[in-house]
């Protein structure tokens, strides 16, 4: 099986295998105990803590470890909600993975502002700026990256336009991590990551949060985590998501050059074979990995099921979106309109997607297109016929 769905989840990769089974086995014991062997798993959590710190080019006490970014996101709007001066509001991007969208929506409610997005898939900074300047906010949310469309934020001038407004800022980093270097990430207020989208294990995160919020707390316990987050950490799948992070980063400018040139390869046999396909966000900085394609016939549940039995997994969109009900809320915000938002298409390749493979599948998707326009001439065929 070919898989081309690496931004809903990645394999383990085998480092993080490695280390994840030695761990498990040399350091079982829970951190908070209070005898040696305990010592020796407390150690290494902290020198983890440290050298994560490092790629975000923070302190180690502002990095919690966590079960990921759904209960990073959750944890991260909670805490606004709870901490607030009453009539204080949040705002938050059209665009938004739902585990930010919802959380939002549910604990704030109408006190919940939205940030529109460009034709591109791109915050609009301008109407951020105006939005600030009008209303008294707490906390800004905008995603590093995002998951369906690949579409790099301006999460720089945000943090920049969030700092100048002592207004603080939370970026969702999921999809960034392991994609992109991330220092600089580590000056925003709360960044929110999980392991599984670079490699690492499932159930396994990070929030980073500044020094400013010291009395943060998500989940209620033992007092782990500082304080900031109860519960026995997960020690290996700790390890084992460092590790996968720490492998991407080491090759990752290559990987991203040899990646997208080899996407772009695989997109010019497309456009060459599929006449009126289009890529959405085409005109905004997008992950080397990523691209959404309006296909010029047929609902994309139809190419998802042949291109399977082909052997590429491919998905319609964000893997939480696709069994929903409804469209894209991200392609809604774009101004997609239905007819498009049913021929999306998700490829989201990995670290070591080979250049063959991405040929193979642009072999696969005109192999498609082929079969699905018989089909449909050979059914009205069949149509006229029984008439
Ligand atoms: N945020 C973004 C941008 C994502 O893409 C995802 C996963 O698809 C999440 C948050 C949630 O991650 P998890 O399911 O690991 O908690």
């Amino acid at each position: 099986m070919k898989y081309f769905d690496f931004n809903a989840t990645t394999p383990l990769s085998s480092v993080a295998e490695e280390v994840w089974i030695k761990t498990n086995r040399e350091y079982w014991q829970n951190p908070s105990s209070p005898y040696g062997p305990s010592a020796r798993a407390k150690n290494l959590l902290e020198s983890l803590r440290e050298r994560f710190a490092a790629i975000l080019s923070c302190q180690s006490n502002n990095i919690v470890f966590n079960s990921g970014a759904t209960e990073g996101n959750n944890a991260v709007i909670d805490y606004f909600a709870k901490n607030s001066l009453p009539h204080s509001r949040i705002l938050i991007s059209a665009i938004e993975h739902p585990s930010v969208l919802k959380a939002a929506e549910n604990t704030f409610l109408e006190k919940a502002d939205f940030i529109p997005v460009s034709a591109s898939g791109v915050v609009e900074i301008a109407k951020l700026r105006s939005l600030i300047k009008n209303e008294k906010y707490s906390l800004v949310s905008v995603m590093a990256a995002n998951n369906e469309t690949g579409a790099i934020q301006p999460w720089k001038e945000i943090l920049e336009l969030c700092n100048a407004n002592h207004i603080s800022y939370h970026c969702d980093a999921s999809q960034w991590m392991g994609k992109l270097r991330s220092k600089e990430l580590g000056k925003c207020d709360f960044v929110t990551a999980c392991g599984h989208k670079f490699g690492g294990p499932k159930g396994v995160g990070f929030l980073k949060i500044s020094d400013h919020y010291a009395n943060f707390r998500s989940l209620q316990g033992g007092g782990q985590e500082s304080g900031h987050r109860g519960g026995t950490e997960n020690l290996p799948a700790i390890a084992a998501m460092l590790s996968a992070l720490e492998e991407r980063l080491l090759n990752i400018e290559t990987t991203a050059k040899e990646q997208e040139s080899w996407k772009n390869e695989f997109l010019n046999i497309i456009m060459n074979r599929l006449p009126g396909i289009k890529i959405i966000a085409n005109d905004s900085d997008r992950l080397w990995n990523t691209v959404s394609l309006i296909l010029p016939q047929h609902d994309n549940t139809r190419w998802v099921i042949l291109l399977d039995k082909l052997g590429f997994l491919i998905s319609t969109g964000s893997a939480c979106a696709s069994g929903k009900e409804g469209p894209s809320h991200v392609l809604a915000a774009m101004k997609y309109s239905l007819d498009e938002m049913r021929r999306v298409i998700r490829i989201s390749g990995g670290s070591d997607t080979s250049r063959k493979t991405w040929h193979e599948l642009g072999e696969a998707f005109s192999q498609v297109w082929k079969d699905l326009n018989t089909s449909l001439s050979g059914s009205s065929k069949t149509r006229i016929i029984s008439i």
